[in-house]
């Protein structure tokens, strides 16, 4: 049964293609209403201030959470921190609109506190073999950072139980189709 909840949470262990399925969805899903995250990480070439995050000072983003505009925030990966801003949520949300965030699993918990009616979606690799691969193979950490980052996954492969629905992402039109039916959307003709 697909959800009548405006607001959708993505989330998913790290390398699963999270960030592909939204951009995906960012491209072929107008009707999609994309949060843009807060991030005090750098960006990565080719990546847009307001587009796939807003890009922030650490003193910045002291201020957003000092100031509870944070719907939820989190230290991804040890390192950097990033988070969902509430008022253009709470906004998309008010104008009717189906509000997805791509988040990782501390901010989807937070927002299971906040906001328990929401859709929770948990993204899974279709196999752990494979999310390593991707991980190598996308090239834009460092050994030690890929490391860390299969340190995270493997605990938060063990969180799906928490979650309403899963999609297995094997492939990215698929799993992103799958995401927008469970978001009571419609899914393209191709
Ligand atoms: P990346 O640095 O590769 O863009 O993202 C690293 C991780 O941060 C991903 O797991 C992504 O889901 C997570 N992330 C992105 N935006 C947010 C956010 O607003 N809040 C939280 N909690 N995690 C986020």
């Amino acid at each position: 049964m697909p959800s009548t909840s405006r607001l959708t949470v993505l989330a998913g262990p790290t390398a699963v293609g999270k960030g592909t399925v939204s951009t995906y969805i960012r491209d072929n899903y107008p009707e999609v209403w994309l949060s843009v995250s807060a991030t005090t990480r750098p960006p990565r070439p080719g990546e847009v201030h307001g587009v796939h995050y807003f890009f922030v000072s650490p003193e910045e983003f002291d201020r957003l959470v000092e100031t509870g505009q944070m719907l939820e925030w989190a230290v991804v990966h040890g390192v950097n921190r990033y988070g969902t801003l509430r008022s253009t949520v709470e906004q998309a949300m008010a104008e009717g609109k189906s509000v997805l965030l791509e988040i990782d699993l501390q901010g989807a918990r937070q927002v299971k506190q906040s906001m328990p009616e929401a859709n929770f979606v948990f993204l899974a690799p279709p196999s752990w073999d494979e999310m390593v691969r991707r991980l190598i193979g996308r090239g834009t950490e460092s050994p030690d950072e890929q490391r860390r980052r299969l340190e995270t996954a493997k605990l938060e492969l063990a969180a799906e139980p928490e979650f309403d629905f899963t999609v297995i992402n094997d492939d990215v039109k698929r799993a992103a189709d799958e995401l927008v039916s469970l978001m009571g959307l419609v899914p393209h003709q191709r």
